[in-house]
């Protein structure tokens, strides 16, 4: 059996062996590995390695770890097709899916490697007669990030790289689900000459979780994963004196109002909706129907969800590939039951799909629900599957305020040729990333990500210009130099009075 090991101090690892749990390969329903699960004493080491390595690493220039980020950035890229692999291996995701996943966590490494620029402070001359003001950014010290299943790469590399670039040691904690891509990056930043602790990688469940909270070691938790874990995480994390930000779930809601091309809106949310199987916290899981478009949009998308390739992620001609665990496939089995139950129309039952030859992968076809209303649980819970729930809404206000109600508010989107309902819903939605006739608005590296509500506990997005901010701290320099020897001995020829 292939044990996945933590990554300590530059070295793989088993550490104290207190646990194993199992990594499933999704499209088979193979175990295919096991991932040691670790304990305190591991992450002593790996926090005692990154104590060591943290005041090198913080008096390095930002150029010089600039520098070793652009290494890390050409290995990424010449490594793409092997971490693509590894993501579909343990995910499921298709394996073009999963390159996207690796294109979009480099983009960050990109920005990263900006680090002179990104760390410059800013500076007034003469605050007052003779004095000047600066402000500096630096590390934080010890920093740790605790991740989810859905993105083993790209969600990593939204806080390692920011973390790295402004002089901080890094502690990953991936998802004891599909944790051998936390390896590999970790590989590959010590191929790209990353000082040993800078990077280091603990595995674990929720014990490690608890364990990071606890220690004081750790000056800040970047976390990124379900709503009720993610406010577990801020509270704890805050109330231990961290620094702590949290992304939770989510249940993305687009607006299709009726002068949109609706063929372009169909496609936008088919992709949206089961590409990756709905696990995506961007993914669209609510289709707001407003007025007449209603009867148009479902029957189109039927089509559509019927028609769905799903099958092994090796293979790009498919649009769909399992979910993640044989538990996950029950929870989603279980809610799209509980829509019937509940009276919603299910116009696409995805429930009892079988992809021939991997009968026992964790495959479920997509479902698609009409008349769905706020009080049902398909509408309140995030399934992070591929169930797309429609609701019909008389017009734009009614579209806005359900959008609104919503508890949580991580991305939405509205399509419509309509510059106006546009800009209004833009303006009044309380959701921190909106896309405009655009299904997924995942801002790029040089913005930063981050929901509103329920879907973000704490003041900082990830990366882009927060990033920064998340990790660094601020230091505001005011400055007045006494007289000095200016009158008193002059041997330079004189070039100003
Ligand atoms: P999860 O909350 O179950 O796990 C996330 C991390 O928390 C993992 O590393 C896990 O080991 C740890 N964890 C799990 N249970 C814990 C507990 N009881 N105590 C302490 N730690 C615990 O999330 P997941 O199922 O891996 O990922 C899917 C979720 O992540 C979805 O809700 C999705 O919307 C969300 N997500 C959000 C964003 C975002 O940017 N807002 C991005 C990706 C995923």
């Amino acid at each position: 059996m292939k044990i996945i090991p933590h990554v300590i101090d530059g070295r793989h690892s088993e550490g104290d062996g207190t646990g194993r749990a199992d990594v499933f390969n999704p499209a088979t329903g193979a175990v295919a590995a096991q991932v040691v699960l670790g304990g305190q004493s591991d992450l002593e080491a790996a926090i005692a390695a990154a104590r060591r390595a943290f005041p090198a690493w913080a008096e390095t220039p930002p150029l010089t770890r600039a520098r070793i980020l652009f290494r890390a950035r050409d290995l990424i890229e010449a490594r793409m097709g092997e971490l693509a692999a590894v993501i579909t291996a343990e995910h499921g995701k298709i394996l073009s899916d999963a390159q996207g996943e690796v294109t979009r966590g480099l983009e960050v490494v990109e920005y990263a490697t900006a680090a002179p620029e990104l760390l410059k402070g800013e500076f007034t001359e003469q605050v007052s007669r003779g004095i000047d003001a600066h402000t500096m950014r630096q590390p934080l010290g010890v920093v740790a990030g605790i991740t989810p299943f859905n993105f083993p790469v790209m969600v990593p590399l939204w806080m390692a790289p920011m973390a790295l670039a402004t002089g901080n040691c890094f502690i990953l904690k991936p998802s004891e689900r599909d944790p051998s891509a936390a390896v590999l990056l970790a590989d590959i930043f010590k191929e790209a000459g990353l000082p040993d602790g800078v990077f280091q990688v603990v595995q674990g469940d929720k014990d490690m979780v608890n364990a990071i909270l606890a220690h004081r070691g750790i000056e800040a938790v970047s976390f990124v994963g379900s709503t009720p874990i993610a406010k577990h995480v801020y509270a704890t994390g805050t109330a231990a004196g961290k620094r702590v930000q949290a992304l939770g779930g989510a249940k993305n809601h687009a607006v299709i109002m009726p002068d949109c091309d609706l063929d372009k809106a169909v496609d936008a949310l088919v992709g949206a909706a089961y590409g990756s199987a709905g696990e995506r916290c961007m993914a669209i899981s609510v289709a707001v129907a407003v007025g007449p478009v209603a009867d148009a949009l479902v029957s189109k998308l039927a089509e559509r969800a019927r028609a769905l390739k799903i099958g092994h992620g090796i293979d790009n001609s498919n649009e769909m590939g399992p979910l993640i665990t044989g538990q996950h496939l029950a929870r989603v089995r279980a809610l799209v039951d509980a829509g019937v139950e509940q009276g919603a129309t299910l116009v696409v039952d995805g429930r009892d799909h079988v992809v021939a030859g991997h009968e026992k992968g964790f495959f479920i076809g997509g479902s698609l629900f009409d008349h769905v209303t706020t009080d049902m649980t398909i509408y309140r819970e995030e399934i992070f599957g591929p169930v797309l729930c429609v609701v019909r809404v008389p017009d734009f206000d009614s579209a806005l305020t359900l959008v609104n109600e919503s508890p949580y508010g991580n991305g939405t989107a509205i399509f419509t040729r309509d510059g106006d309902a546009a800009r209004a819903f833009t303006h009044g939605v309380q959701v921190g990333m909106i896309g405009v006739n655009v299904p997924i608005p995942v801002p790029m590296a040089f913005h930063s990500f981050g929901g509103w509500k329920d879907s973000l506990f704490g003041d900082h997005h990830m990366h882009g210009p927060e990033g920064v901010r998340f990790f660094t701290r601020m230091k505001a320099v005011t400055t007045r130099w006494p007289t000095g020897i200016r009158s008193g001995a002059e041997f330079a020829m004189p070039t100003h009075g």
